[in-house]
């Protein structure tokens, strides 16, 4: 892959775009060597408007990278036993790979149930209890695509890891947990910080890796970066900005923060674009396994 790193700042952007490229390879391959097209499924319960343009988004890329997309958008007042005779559905059909239920969902509805409910072998989100399993145990997973990406990010800047200390601040299932799995395969010696850790920006400073994944506007400061540390950013924070108009910031302080670190991700244009593209790379993955077929070439290494 060419390099994203230009003074200092990961373009999420333009790995994404290349990621995408290489799925579309892989898919490519996939139909004229096998015969058959992956297939993605994405459910939506309600009209969250955030949560329509994720999905919107995810349709579109699907398709762009040559393979199948099928959208289910239901009511908000769904009944849960609606939304798992659906998953059973697309849990039998041969033509879907991979299925994702967009979170979250409406009050009726147990999550942890919906997770429990879609085939270990579909879960391109990597939420299922058996998947988390896999990865923890070191077997072929599919892997969450935030931390997939987070990974993946940290690599651009320096493509060995191994040694460094890696601090991650959130020990969320979906961000947190797995990102703490997949750099101690990359041989980090990993501290998860959460709310509740004494002296965090002690934790912090550190840090070779630092992640944030708490979801709070700007909490680390540039005094908690050490110099020369690689910063992945994977907060999204909605904030009203000085004219009124709102913005996008992450749980970094950016400005502050880029003077002392070698290489930083942006918010917006660094964590949130892998995440639609590891989503895409983990639905190949997921057709393979499923077809019995090895991941082409073009994705090795992802
Ligand atoms: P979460 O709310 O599930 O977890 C937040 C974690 O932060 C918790 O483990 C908590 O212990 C920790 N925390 C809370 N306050 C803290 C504090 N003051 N100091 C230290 N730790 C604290 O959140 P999540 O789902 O892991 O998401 C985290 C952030 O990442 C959110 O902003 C979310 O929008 C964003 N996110 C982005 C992407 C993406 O694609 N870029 C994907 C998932 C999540």
């Amino acid at each position: 892959m060419s390099n994203v790193v230009h003074d200092g700042i990961i373009d999420g952007k333009a790995l994404a775009a290349q990621v995408q490229q290489r799925v579309a390879a892989a898919v490519a391959e996939l139909k004229q060597k096998h015969g058959f097209v992956p297939g993605l499924a994405v459910v939506l319960v309600g009209d969250d408007p955030a949560s329509a343009v994720y999905v919107r988004n995810k349709g579109r890329r699907t398709t762009e990278a040559g393979m199948k997309s099928f959208e289910y958008r239901l009511p908000a007042d769904t009944t849960e036993k609606k939304l798992l005779e659906r998953i059973a559905a697309l849990n039998a059909s041969d033509e879907v790979h991979g299925i994702l239920v967009q979170l979250p969902l409406p009050k009726q509805i147990d999550p942890a149930k919906v997770i429990d409910a879609i085939a270990p072998d579909k879960d391109v989100d990597g939420f299922h209890v058996i998947n988390a399993g896999r990865l923890a145990v070191g077997r072929p997973a599919l892997v969450p695509c935030t931390p997939l990406g987070c990974v993946l990010l940290a690599k651009q800047a320096r493509a060995d890891l191994t040694g460094l200390e890696a601090v991650i601040i959130g020990r969320s299932n979906i961000v947190g947990k797995p990102l703490a799995q997949l750099l101690l395969n990359e041989n980090c010696t990993v501290t998860v910080a959460h709310s509740r850790t004494r002296d965090l920006p002690e934790v912090a400073r550190r840090a070779d890796v630092l992640v944030a994944a708490v979801g709070r506007p700007e909490l680390v400061r540039g005094d908690w970066v050490k110099p020369g540390a690689i910063v992945i950013d994977v907060g999204i924070n909605r904030v009203e900005g000085k004219d009124g108009k709102a913005r996008l910031v992450g749980d970094v302080a950016f400005a502050e923060a880029r003077g002392r670190a070698a290489a930083i991700t942006p918010v917006p244009g660094g964590v949130g674009p892998m995440t639609i593209a590891m989503l895409l790379a983990n639905t190949v993955r997921a057709a393979c396994m499923q077809r019995g077929v090895d991941l082409p070439e073009a994705l090795a290494g992802l």
